[in-house]
């Protein structure tokens, strides 16, 4: 994906505060963070979201997760964090790469979603 935004970051095109590298991931800050940790986990392949993986995607996606866990750790949330994957139209995703963020830092951070 020539234009995608996390195509050309995982590809150094476009700079990013980096924090983890691998040979499935890219993880770096968000740029408009909404917490004191807000990290972006984002497979360097363009995956879509989860509206599109099959279980070939597998390995990419538990790899998310225990890097998720591995980050919090090292970026100022070791009392735990929260991941959060937006999918789609209805899930408000606005970056079309599949990404997950990794929110936290030393408070909670709130409720997971107000209730309509
Ligand atoms: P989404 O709404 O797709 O789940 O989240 C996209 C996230 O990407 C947003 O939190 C936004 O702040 C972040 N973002 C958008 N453009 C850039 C960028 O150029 N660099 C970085 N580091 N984050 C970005
Ligand atoms: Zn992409």
């Amino acid at each position: 994906m020539e234009d995608c935004l996390f195509c050309r970051i995982a590809r150094g095109e476009i700079p990013s505060r980096k924090v983890y590298e691998d040979d499935l991931l890219i993880a770096f800050h968000d740029i408009n963070p909404a917490r004191p940790m807000h990290l972006l986990v984002v497979p360097r392949r363009h995956i879509v979201s989860l509206q599109t993986v099959t279980a070939d995607d597998e390995p990419v996606l538990g790899r998310m997760l225990t890097v998720a866990r591995r980050l919090a750790e090292e970026n100022g949330s070791p009392d735990g964090f929260r991941v959060i994957i937006n999918n789609g139209r209805v899930g408000g995703q606005e970056v079309p790469h599949l990404h997950a963020h990794v929110v936290g830092g030393p408070e909670p951070v709130g409720p997971m979603l107000k209730r309509n």
